[in-house]
């Protein structure tokens, strides 16, 4: 679950120290969120679609349905 976040954080991805702009909340009532910056999240999302995107055409997942993610 990724939400926009109105308080100070700093990114929590490896080598980056820009102020956070979105928090990952894990379904895991303890584990601490993640935050990340527009940046990054542009940069997970490629990652994500890279490895989660069949090439395939009759794939269940067309891209217009990610993109709202
Ligand atoms: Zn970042």
């Amino acid at each position: 679950m990724i939400r926009e976040i109105s308080y100070k954080a700093t990114c929590d991805m490896l080598g980056c120290k820009n102020e956070a702009k979105y928090c990952f909340f894990t379904r895991k009532r303890f584990s601490p969120k993640i935050h990340f910056c527009e940046n990054c999240k542009k940069e997970l999302f490629e990652e994500l679609g890279r490895s989660i995107i069949p090439r395939s055409l009759d794939a269940p997942y067309s891209p217009k349905r990610l993109s709202k993610i």
